[in-house]
């Protein structure tokens, strides 16, 4: 088992000190401390990836907060990034809908939003280097016969190494999977703790090209999130079971890995998660100010000192409360009060 970093100054992604950084070498003549010679934390990188399958909900209303107020609370950047390679769950107008509520509830992004279906070639090179190293393997198996032969996991039948070994005579693969490792993979969560995961256990080796061509979200998720030089990803609790695979495709493509805090997710009366139920309706598009103040709370911030008046006062006063500390590990309902236990 790995621990993840839960400190900026161990945060990975960290680019060694310049070669010609002439000030911090010994010179003669000059006794040199090794403890003077600090290397400067990168800059906190955090991002905000919807994927454009509907308008922006309460739910990633309050993932959108937490990752915004934390990286702006640590002077950092925050990107936006669509995450529109599935076409058949997009809904048409939802990615520009999403970033005209984002702009009218005062986030600010910078640098020019990302869109992954503009990627293709570079999940084509990442995949390319796999089946170099050996990562992957074609598999042949339909989802009714990984479904017959496979033995019930967390997310649905365990992949059962059907092809593993090579593709049974006369069948071509159909999707490229990663071979999982009998090692179990874990890492800090800032919020959730201690997180451990036996892939090959409650997965099995998994799918990085559909058997549509399309690369599959833990592939695409850990080029871009690279490619962005994301250090920090904070978003929702419903895709902490998919960073252990997330940091096995880092490490087989020799990319760094990210610090994670994984945020409660928003839960309806029936404790279905948001996004997924009737009550995701998108957030009231006229005054955002409700909204964001009920997020606050859901995320178990301070009150603000005053209401503010306009969503920049909100964020004016939020970014300068934001604890991270007290954002609940718990999922829980939208108006429910946040416990700590
Ligand atoms: N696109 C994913 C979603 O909307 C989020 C991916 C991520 O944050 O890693 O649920």
């Amino acid at each position: 088992m790995r621990s993840g970093n839960d400190s900026a100054a161990d945060a990975p992604g960290r680019s060694p000190r310049p070669e010609g950084d002439q000030e911090t070498r010994p010179r003669p003549g000059i006794r040199f401390f090794p403890g003077a010679e600090t290397v400067a934390p990168p800059r906190y990188r955090g991002r905000f990836a919807p994927s454009p399958s509907g308008p922006l909900h309460f739910g990633s209303l309050v993932t959108a907060m937490a990752s915004f107020a934390d990286a702006r609370a640590q002077a950092g950047i925050w990107q936006v990034r669509i995450e529109d390679l599935d076409r058949a769950r997009e809904r048409p107008g939802a990615a520009a809908a999403i970033l005209r509520t984002l702009e009218a509830f005062g986030f600010e992004w910078d640098g020019a939003v990302r869109y992954q279906s503009r990627r293709l070639p570079i999940y084509a090179e990442a995949l390319a280097a796999l089946e170099t190293g050996d990562f992957v393997f074609p598999c042949a198996c339909s989802r009714r016969e990984i479904a017959q032969l496979g033995s019930p996991g967390p997310e649905g039948p365990v992949y059962p190494g059907t092809c593993r070994e090579g593709l049974a005579p006369g069948r071509g693969g159909r999707t490229l999977r990663l071979r999982a490792p009998q090692a179990p993979i874990g890492f800090r969560d800032r919020i959730q703790g201690e997180i451990v995961q036996d892939i090959a256990k409650e997965v099995g080796d998994f799918v990085l090209r559909r058997a549509d061509g399309i690369p599959a979200y833990q592939l695409a998720v850990v080029v871009d999130d690279a490619w962005q030089e994301i250090n920090q990803v904070v978003r929702g609790a419903d895709l902490m079971a998919s960073t252990p695979r997330q940091i096995l495709v880092q490490q087989a493509l020799g990319l760094p890995t990210p610090g994670y805090a994984h945020i409660p997710l928003v839960r309806d009366g029936q404790g279905r998660k948001l996004s997924k139920s009737e009550a995701a309706a998108p957030v009231a598009a006229g005054d955002p100010r409700p909204a964001l103040l009920r997020a606050w709370a859901f995320l178990g911030q301070v009150p603000l000192a005053g209401p503010p008046t306009t969503p920049a006062e909100f964020w004016a006063q939020a970014i300068e409360r934001w604890d991270p500390g007290l954002v609940p590990a718990h999922d829980r309902g939208a108006n429910d009060r946040p416990s700590r236990a």
